[in-house]
């Protein structure tokens, strides 16, 4: 027994100083000069940042010339901005950029990773090849989820993800009249694409199962506010019901049924109900999980040393709280995939602060913002102003400190300031937060 105890507790205290070390130190270092495959998957916010950060350091020499980027995604298309495809909804943009073209990457678009062999390190392609690599990143991101429903395949059906769904609903729009639109779902994809509808003359009607909108990030009572700016704009709002049924004529759909029996007229149903965390590949390769996205550490690696990965399929460090969490904005993702290269490329980096869940949109000409979760709602102080010019502040405190907040119709230099004291921590007075702006110019807002 007694020689169990003196064995247990030493190793016990060596795992633990392992699993420190490797949360705050990159994993290991490499030879600058080295020659390497680096295999980065995904062409959105984190691919792409991976992408343009290996470039330039290949470019400038940090990293040996010789070096190859095998550049996979699944995208039909070039790389584009995710965020921006309500803007392509209603100014025609084109959204599509350039591939990064470079001698040094070689593009297998349109195609699929299937598995990952982290022993011989090599992954599986959907057409049959098998790719290795010296370092493997993942920038798989969700999944948006579908509806079963009868008549779900009908024409003028859409998720709202992709561009190729941008271009689905685009061709609804120039139907050579003006057309009744439903959007189903309560999230900010939904509201963002009903907004764009409606700017592009669409009949619009957003349907919710819930009973108001942004249900599972706002209180009910602070989303009067965007409902009441939603309807004010044009569109009518259907709570409380899902869509049970397409009504289709031709295979071309004519209205939906609703679960309540509302049967709506339409010739085009928007849905954006959510999504799933694209892990699953990870997953049976053996890399940790934790509530089904990637877990990384502050250097954006996996449990596996040559793997990275970074964006919506991880689990990180929320920078306020130091929980770990899910990573689901556009900027942090980008943030993600620079730490990352430049980790893979075996350089010393500072480690990743985490992640910031502040979500600013501009719709039915408001702007609104807010940060959350917040958990155990009754723990905090809260303070609510309103202002003559109908500028509303919801504001979470704790200790003093800001941990929270839902504001709508406040100034972008507000919206500034509350973020950098969320991130700041330092105690302060609500009325010197709302009255002041303590911006720094290097300060840039994250949308
Ligand atoms: C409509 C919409 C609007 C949004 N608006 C905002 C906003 O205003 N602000 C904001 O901060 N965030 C916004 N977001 C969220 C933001 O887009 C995401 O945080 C960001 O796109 C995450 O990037 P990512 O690199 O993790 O991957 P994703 O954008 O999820 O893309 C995943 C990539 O992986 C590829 N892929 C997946 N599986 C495979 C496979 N097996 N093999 C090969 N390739 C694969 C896909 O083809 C894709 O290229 C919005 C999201 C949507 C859908």
């Amino acid at each position: 027994m007694k020689l169990s105890i003196k064995y247990f507790l030493p190793t016990i205290f060596l795992l633990i100083g392992i699993g420190l070390y490797t949360r705050t130190k990159p994993p290991y270092s490499v030879q600058h000069n080295d020659i390497q495959t680096f295999v980065v998957v995904g062409s959105s916010a984190s691919g792409q940042s991976v992408i343009n950060e290996l470039s330039s350091l290949i470019k400038k020499g940090t990293v040996s010339s010789k070096s190859r980027i095998i550049w996979i995604s699944a995208d039909k298309n070039a790389p584009y901005k995710r965020t921006n495809l309500a803007d392509y909804i209603v100014d025609q943009k084109n959204l599509s950029r350039n591939k990064n073209q470079q001698s040094f990457i070689s593009y297998h678009f349109n195609t699929r990773i299937t598995s990952i062999n982290k022993n011989s390190k090599n992954i599986e392609l959907d057409n049959g090849q098998t790719v290795a690599y010296d370092k493997l990143f993942l920038g798989l991101g969700t999944t948006p989820l579908t509806l079963n429903i009868p008549g779900i395949n009908t024409k003028g059906v859409s998720q709202y993800f992709t561009l190729e769904d941008v271009a689905t609903i685009k061709e609804r729009l120039h139907l050579g009249r003006p057309i009744r639109a439903v959007v189903l779902g309560s999230g900010l994809c939904s509201i963002e694409c009903a907004d764009a509808l409606n700017k592009c003359g669409a009949s619009v009607t957003v349907v919710t199962k819930s009973n108001n909108l942004l249900n599972r990030k706002i209180s009910p009572q602070d989303a009067t506010y965007i409902e009441n700016a939603m309807i004010k704009s044009g569109v009518r709002y259907h709570r409380n019901a899902t869509i049970t049924q397409v009504i289709e004529k031709n295979n071309n759909i004519t209205g939906v049924l609703l679960s309540d029996k509302t049967e709506l007229p339409a010739d085009l149903l928007v849905y954006a109900i959510g999504a799933k965390f694209n892990s699953s590949i990870a997953k049976n390769a053996g890399l940790t999980l934790l509530n089904e996205g990637i877990l990384v550490n502050d250097y954006l690696c996996t449990s596996d040393p040559h793997i990275y990965a970074a964006g919506d399929c991880v689990v990180l460090k929320d920078r306020i709280t130091g929980s770990l969490v899910h990573s689901e904005k556009w900027n942090d993702a980008k943030d993600q995939g620079v730490i990352a290269a430049r980790a893979m490329a075996g350089l010393l980096v500072n480690p990743y602060e985490g992640t910031v869940i502040c979500s600013l949109t501009k719709a039915f000409g408001i702007r609104f913002v807010f940060s959350v979760p917040l958990n155990n709602p009754e723990s905090y102080d809260v303070v609510i102003r309103e202002e003559k010019d109908g500028s509303y502040y919801k504001l979470f405190f704790q200790d003093k400190k800001l941990k929270g907040f839902f504001c709508f119709n406040i100034p972008v230099t507000k919206i500034l300031t509350l973020r950098k004291a969320l991130i700041d921590q330092k105690e302060l007075t609500p009325d010197s937060l709302i009255d002041s702006s303590f911006l720094n110019d290097t300060f840039t807002i994250i949308t």
